[in-house]
């Protein structure tokens, strides 16, 4: 009953996750999920943890997952902190770094659980529009007084990045308050800003294992920066959590690290697919945004995209339409495996021409 609730509590609008339905034959392409397994290295990681060590707490400090990331990364542990999925480590960030007396920048279209945090946080915030072309102008931001600013590249739901030289004109610019880039989809062709952190003491780098690792499920995430920041970080999730990072998560997460050449494979494929994908869709008079993520953000020139949607769904193709007036002409779907692109494609083939 609501009037046990606290006052904050009754002002919240929860971040609502593409659903997640069980009906058997269903192509699921609204959540970016990762159509490939994750790596059998991981698979065995994972069976290798005797249940008996279940007894035990895992490592607080995740440090041998932490070690695995500096390596592979080329920086030090202590410029990284780990997280129950990258949602955990942006809500940490969000509450540690980016809540200041001056408004929270980011873009009138994206993550949409941005604002979410900011309502849960009470974080002041200005929504900084894309450009006609749906982009990211960083010179949008780079001359208001913020208390901090946060954007994912690739942009989500469009797909679209913006170059490293963009992000670096930005720091330049804006060196007083933390710049948050949110690399969830970077691994998918664009480029990424971690080289920076050591030049930008107010850069933070936050990434998934949900997407180009095929680790939704075991919730890993995990953001690089100055050791300044991470100790920021460090000192809310102490306040919060001390293990967020479960046995299974950290032995998983460390063996999927190991395993480079299944990574650049499943991601290459994706990649592959995606451009496919994309030139099969504007045979069919599709508009397509040029897309650096696992997923690609198209509008029907002559067709809605409720209706296109709400077709596909009648055939078992699930994908994301969003209702923010500007982005509800467009349906956001995820990458599949070659096949599910295929019996995508050949049903918004029928669609388009049944209509
Ligand atoms: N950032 C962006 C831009 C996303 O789209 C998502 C996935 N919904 C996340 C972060 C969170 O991913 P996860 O919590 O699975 O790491």
């Amino acid at each position: 009953m609501s009037q046990f609730w606290s006052p904050i509590v009754q002002t919240l609008t929860p971040y609502v996750p593409g659903e997640q339905p069980k009906l058997p034959g269903l192509i699921k392409l609204n959540t970016n999920e990762n159509p490939y397994p994750p790596s059998p290295a991981v698979t065995a990681a994972i069976q290798a943890v005797s249940a008996d060590v279940l007894r035990l707490y895992p490592d607080p400090d995740a440090s041998a997952l932490k070690q695995a990331l500096a390596t592979h990364h080329d920086v030090q542990p202590n410029e990284i902190f780990v997280g129950n999925g990258s949602d955990e480590v942006l809500a940490f960030v969000f509450m540690a770094l980016l809540k200041h007396a001056e408004p929270l920048l980011f873009p009138d279209i994206t993550y949409s659980f941005y604002p979410v945090y900011c309502k849960l946080f009470g974080i002041d915030y200005v929504e900084v529009p894309l450009t006609a072309t749906m982009g990211i102008n960083t010179a949008d931001y780079e001359n208001k007084t913020c208390g901090g600013i946060i954007f994912p590249n690739p942009n989500a739901p469009t797909g679209v990045s913006i170059p490293l030289s963009a992000i670096e004109a930005l720091l330049i610019k804006q060196p007083d308050v933390v710049v948050a880039i949110d690399e969830a989809y970077v691994d998918f062709g664009a480029e990424t800003a971690i080289p920076l952190i050591r030049k930008y003491p107010n850069l933070l780098v936050i990434r998934t294992f949900s997407k180009s690792r095929s680790l939704a499920g075991l919730r890993v995430g995990f953001a690089m920066g100055h050791p300044k920041l991470i100790e920021a970080l460090e000192r809310v999730k102490n306040s919060f959590n001390s293990y967020p990072m479960d046995r299974l998560a950290l032995a998983g997460a460390i063996a999927s690290y190991g395993d480079e050449a299944y990574f650049q494979q499943t991601r290459q494929a994706i990649i592959d697919s995606r451009e496919q994908m994309t030139a099969a869709l504007e045979k069919l008079g599709f508009s397509v945004l040029p897309s650096h993520a696992n997923f690609i953000f198209a509008r029907h020139d002559a067709y809605g995209a409720e209706e296109l949607a709400a077709g596909l769904r009648e055939r078992a193709i699930i994908v994301r339409h969003f209702k923010h007036p500007r982005i509800n002409q467009y349906l956001r779907i995820s990458i599949g495996n070659p096949e599910e692109c295929k019996t995508l494609i050949q049903t918004l083939t029928l669609l388009t021409s049944a209509l």
